[in-house]
């Protein structure tokens, strides 16, 4: 079942020529904005000789800092009177940055987000709950327009107060909800702490959980407390927001929407391609954007294309799930780490509960890495030396993955705190000290 199965099958050759067609234009459009005239002049980029998708690589990168130096409006290539709408990024890495919509692309960012929703199994009976930041984030009103689009029921709930979402899933039946992952293990918690069972006492069916970096591990543990199916959403504020890459029904990669997107896997040292199947930054082009285009943004996301053909008949190339920004890794001791790394390991050991934090200190002028790890109430109130046991057994597998000797601090399930946002993870306190 498809939201338009003309344009989701369509096969590799035709998704080309349909690319072809809107990058010509998009490049017509891009040239409008002050910051890729000077650029287009700059690299003596001639728009109306780039005929194919394929000879996209003849233009330069946009960067995040691209974004940054242009804020407010050297991007926007059209009259101020046909923009409609502005949404800024959360900023997680540096100033935010700003991105224009006309009609035109609202429409188009909410059909990309209804055929998302529909992919993962939503349908216009479904109750859908949004349960994240509404405002300049583009969760809130990129799911919101998604669902309306689709026909859902939507409940446009808002980040926090977890005793209203509780009461909204109850008093209306919510079947669909749309959260941050890490926020999920608040809100069961909470549900937990009501004496109830989420998976008995509420009506959910589906979740799409996104927005930040998460692992296999940390979805199969949301899945298991809900007792249902966790899609994942990806999206980015500079490729409108949600609705980029999602997962359809067969939970095997996310498919990124190619008559909206041209993607690009690169090797971030190198800046040139990887092969299918190889991880490196996902580079994006938008194809279907009008007050702002943006050629060849370096997203910093890291991730690979999954070979093969996907089971549901979408023709559409599928990315993995993202492994870290390259803006997240963090060095110490001379070891690369990530943060889904440290999280991988975790999560595998299950008397470890759902949050942690990464805290780098400088101890006796060394660069040491603090795990503050939450464990479950009955074995931090238990045996000592069987928690002992539990902490060599986190350190040991930790510096198996990373190379590096962590100093673990166990903390009681549920104390550490959790953001309405995105999950902080790592805490750099070494230029404090
Ligand atoms: P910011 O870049 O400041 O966080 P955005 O709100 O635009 O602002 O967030 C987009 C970023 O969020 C992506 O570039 C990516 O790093 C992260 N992200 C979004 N969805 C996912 C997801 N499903 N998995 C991992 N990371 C995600
Ligand atoms: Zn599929």
């Amino acid at each position: 079942m498809f939201w338009e199965r003309n344009i989701e099958t369509l096969e590799k050759d035709q998704l080309q020529v349909l690319q072809s067609e809107r990058l010509a234009r998009t490049l017509n459009q891009a040239v409008q904005a002050p910051f890729y005239k000077k650029i287009f002049e700059e690299y003596q980029v001639d728009p109306k000789k780039i005929k194919r998708s394929s000879e996209i690589k003849n233009l330069p990168f946009t960067t995040k800092q691209d974004l940054r130096d242009n804020v407010p409006y050297g991007l926007l290539t059209i009259d101020q009177k046909e923009v409609i709408r502005l949404h800024c990024s959360s900023g997680t890495t540096g100033n935010p940055i700003v991105v224009f919509h006309t009609r035109h692309d609202i429409d188009s960012w909410s059909n990309l987000m209804a055929r998302s929703l529909f992919a993962a199994g939503v349908r216009d009976t479904d109750v859908f709950q949004n349960i994240c930041g509404y405002g300049l984030f583009t969760g809130g009103l990129g799911f919101q327009y998604g669902c309306e689009t689709l026909g859902c029921l939507s409940i446009p709930a808002g980040a926090g107060n977890t005793a209203r979402q509780i009461k909204l899933m109850q008093d209306y039946g919510t079947t669909a909800i749309h959260a941050i992952p890490s926020y999920l293990n608040r809100l069961h918690e909470f549900i937990v702490a009501k004496g109830m069972d989420a998976r008995k006492d509420l009506k959910l069916k589906k979740m799409m959980i996104g927005a930040e970096p998460y692992t296999e591990e940390q979805r199969v543990r949301i899945q298991e407390m809900f007792g249902i199916k966790a899609y994942n959403s990806y999206g980015l504020t500079e490729m409108n927001g949600p609705g980029v890459a999602f997962e359809c029904e067969c939970q095997s990669g996310l498919h990124i929407w190619e008559d909206a997107y041209i993607v690009e896997i690169i090797d971030p040292k190198t800046l040139e391609p990887v092969p299918d199947g190889e991880i490196g930054e996902l580079v994006m082009t938008t194809l279907d954007r009008h007050a702002v285009p943006i050629l060849r943004f370096r997203t910093r996301d890291l991730t690979r294309i999954i070979p093969g053909k996907c089971d549901c008949g979408r023709t559409h190339k599928r990315i993995d799930r993202i492994t870290g920004r390259t803006d997240d890794m963090f060095i110490v001791k001379g070891c690369n780490v990530f943060p889904m790394q440290v999280e991988a390991v975790l999560l595998q050991i299950p008397e470890v509960a759902n949050n942690y934090m990464i805290k780098l200190e400088t101890i006796n002028d060394n660069s040491e890495m603090i795990i503050e790890v939450e464990v479950l109430s009955n074995w931090f109130r238990g045996d000592i030396a069987r928690l002992d046991g539990l902490k060599k057994q986190i350190e040991h597998g930790i510096r198996n993955e990373v190379l590096v000797k962590p100093i673990i601090r166990m903390v009681e399930a549920g104390s550490l705190p959790v953001s309405e946002g995105k999950a902080v993870r790592v805490q750099d306190l070494r230029n404090l000290n």
